[in-house]
């Protein structure tokens, strides 16, 4: 792989899932998708947000600083206990300061949807990719306080440390890939007294 390359994992999950799982791991151990510019590059192209100029160090360090928020807050939701999955070092209270800091910028505001009526949209008083984030945050905000049945989960695949977006109650995985494998290693730690 080349060093920018990011692989694009489910991009079927919303956004905030897909900032946190660009930490991801492999038979060789965790690698971190966002480690260069250049892979920020890519990885806001695969999300589609759009961008205005090139982007630097500072957005990177801001956008690895809202993900690994994001990773602490999905961790506390999901009573994740996986060890390679969360930094320890980041309490739920400094992640909430960060996932807040990054919403501060946005206030909700009632706009006409042009049929007669009124639409919530939000208004920023960021623009760039500090918007971006910003509204990336806001998405976050409202996963991590959806009802438990829905809300984010960590995948228990044997290695991983994914989350999922629960698009139903019973979802334990990230992937079928990971279901099958966890089954598979749960069958050979129930036998392995046979
Ligand atoms: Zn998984």
């Amino acid at each position: 792989m080349a060093s920018d390359d990011v692989p694009d994992l489910y991009p079927s999950e919303p956004r905030p899932v897909r900032l946190m799982n660009t930490i991801w791991a492999d038979k060789a151990g965790t690698h971190d998708a966002l480690a260069t510019v250049g892979q920020l590059d890519r990885w806001v192209r695969q999300c589609g947000i759009p961008t205005v100029g090139p982007l630097g160090e500072a957005d990177l360090l801001r956008a690895r600083e809202l993900r690994d928020a994001l990773r602490r807050l999905a961790a506390t939701v999901a009573n994740d206990e996986r060890p390679a999955a969360v930094d320890a070092g980041l309490s739920v209270d400094r992640a909430l300061a960060t996932l807040n800091g990054f919403t501060a910028p946005s206030a909700p505001e009632l706009r006409r949807d042009g049929e007669g009526g009124f639409h919530r949209d939000w208004r920023f008083s960021v623009d760039g990719f500090g918007r971006e984030l910003a509204a990336l945050a806001l998405e976050a905000g409202e996963l991590l306080s959806e009802r438990p049945e829905v809300r984010i989960g960590a995948c228990y695949g044997p290695g991983c440390v994914l989350y999922y977006h629960r698009s139903h109650p019973r979802r334990g995985w990230c992937s079928a890939g990971c279901g099958n494998r966890g089954r598979v290693a749960r069958h050979y730690r129930r036998h392995a007294n046979d």
